[in-house]
């Protein structure tokens, strides 16, 4: 069974219009299409001979654990509808048991509070990207693209092409950060083809690219109007102005953070990776470290759809040879193959893209960090300094970033961060498992909840 909380597949990359309303230009922005359309058309094979069981437009809300004794161990997936208007699709059981369970959950867009961001008009990168791919919608008129890492490039090159004005990408590493290991960007060729193709669209559309250059403010009263630019330090000081921009879309991108609720919830371990992400622990054949769990993409460490790819290939082979299917060695060694080359061109892509060190110095005391309960940065520094609060957990009881409606999906890495900044200390993974340890992963209806024959 394959359960997915979009209504089509093909994810975040892959993320394209409606299919029920065919047009002619689905693979519009895409690279690599036809991987996704060739697995696509598996898919649908697969589904027309009954051998996969799809269910789009539904989520996962509650994982149950095997009980003791069980075996095989079995978890059961508690599952809800993800998108209330659904017409079609949306529907289906209420739970799924199964001895294997692959999870691949993606992620989303990491944030970082800077004042002003919480105006109408400033988006995240990835937000204003999947309205392009996904409606052909572009979110503003006169933009500006800022962060660090390479997926700044194709929001700024796909709002252009749409016919956006963009002022500028504005990028708060080098990319020299990429010299210190030059092997790793060839180990993957496809994507120094694509920088140069995103390269050759800025100059086209002749939008600058400033290295070492932030938003550190934001302007505007009802919506954004303007920002501020600071040129930063190797370690993410503000150095000196680097001028204003009007705009009236500010879409912002420091990477992306993995969606570890699902894992968190099977008990598997999590580890910190080198961009400070919660990731899974997984072995080189997928597993994580519990009994018939395993684990691709994003969740076990960001590093693009191509990576996501090879590893769903091999957890399904490995979950297939688990259950006894014969499976060839030789697949299982390219792919893991694939995957070293993959994991070091990420490694480079981290190491010169982090997010800045100093960050937090940019932001005032009146700087909201948490949008959903309207937590300061004044009031974080002031669990610090009146309640002893160490630890992003402690923060987070005292003066409640991540305990609203986004359960710390928006702010819950700046807020680790912060918590671990202001105690003069690096970020561990303790500071980021409370955000990504959510008894229920998604909103379900206290009616469904009273329904679940496991709680009558
Ligand atoms: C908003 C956004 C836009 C992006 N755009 C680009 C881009 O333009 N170019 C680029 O190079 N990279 C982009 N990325 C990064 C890229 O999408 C990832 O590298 C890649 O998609 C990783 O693949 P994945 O399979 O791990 O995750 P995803 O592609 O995110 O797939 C995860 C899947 O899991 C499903 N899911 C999640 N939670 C549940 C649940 N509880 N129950 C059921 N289903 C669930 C989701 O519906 C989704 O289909 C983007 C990322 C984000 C978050």
């Amino acid at each position: 069974m394959l359960v997915d909380a979009g209504g089509q597949p093909g994810g975040q990359y892959w993320r394209h219009p409606d299919e029920t309303a065919p047009r002619g230009d689905e693979s519009l922005g895409h690279h690599d299409w036809s991987t996704f359309t060739a697995l696509r058309s598996r898919l649908h094979g697969l589904v027309r001979r009954r051998r996969i069981t799809h269910l789009p437009w539904r989520q996962v809300w509650f994982v149950e654990r095997p009980s003791v004794g069980d075996e095989p161990p079995a978890h059961t997936l508690h599952l809800t509808t993800s998108y209330a208007g659904a017409d079609t699709g949306g529907e289906g059981p209420d739970a799924v048991t199964g001895d294997a369970v692959i999870l691949c959950p993606g992620g989303y867009d990491r944030q970082l509070p800077i004042p002003g961001w919480d105006l109408p008009g400033v988006m995240a990168a990835g937000g204003v990207q999947a309205l392009l791919k996904g409606h052909r919608t572009v979110a503003g008129r006169r933009a500006i693209v800022a962060g660090t890492g390479p997926f700044l490039l194709p929001v700024a090159t796909g709002l252009a092409q749409a016919g956006a004005d963009v002022v500028a990408v504005c990028e708060a590493g080098s990319i020299t950060g990429w010299s210190r290991d030059p092997l790793a960007a060839a180990a993957v060729p496809g994507k120094a083809r694509e920088a140069l193709e995103y390269a050759t669209e800025l100059i086209r559309h002749r939008i600058p690219y400033r290295q070492r250059t932030a938003i550190t403010a934001i302007r505007g009263t009802e919506a954004v109007r303007s920002v501020e630019l600071s040129r930063l330090d190797r370690e993410g000081r503000i150095r000196e102005d680097a001028g204003t921009a009007d705009v009236d879309l500010v879409a912002l991108g420091w990477g992306f953070t993995p969606s570890l609720e699902l894992v968190s919830a099977t008990g598997a371990a999590t580890r910190k990776d080198i961009d400070d992400s919660l990731v899974a622990v997984v072995d080189d054949e997928q597993r994580a470290t519990v009994p018939g769990v395993y684990v691709a993409g994003e969740a076990t460490g960001v590093g693009g759809a191509m990576l996501a790819v090879a590893e769903g290939e091999l957890a399904g082979l490995m979950t297939a040879r688990d259950q006894r299917a014969p499976v060839s060695q030789g697949n299982v060694r390219t792919l893991q193959k694939r995957i070293t080359r993959h994991r070091r061109f990420a490694a480079a892509m981290h190491a010169a893209h982090p997010v800045p060190r100093h960050w937090h110095e940019w932001l005032s005391p009146e700087t909201t960090v948490c949008r959903c309960e309207e937590v300061s940065y004044r009031q974080v520094c002031g669990a610090r300094d009146e309640l002893g609060a160490g630890d992003a957990r402690t923060v987070k009881l005292m003066a409640r970033p991540g305990m609203g409606w986004c359960q710390g999906r928006v702010c819950g890495f700046a807020s680790a961060k912060l918590a671990a900044a202001t105690e003069g200390r690096a970020l561990t993974a303790d500071d980021l498992r409370p955000t990504a340890k959510q008894p229920f992963t998604a909103p379900v209806s206290l009616e469904q909840l009273a329904e679940s024959p496991r709680y009558e």
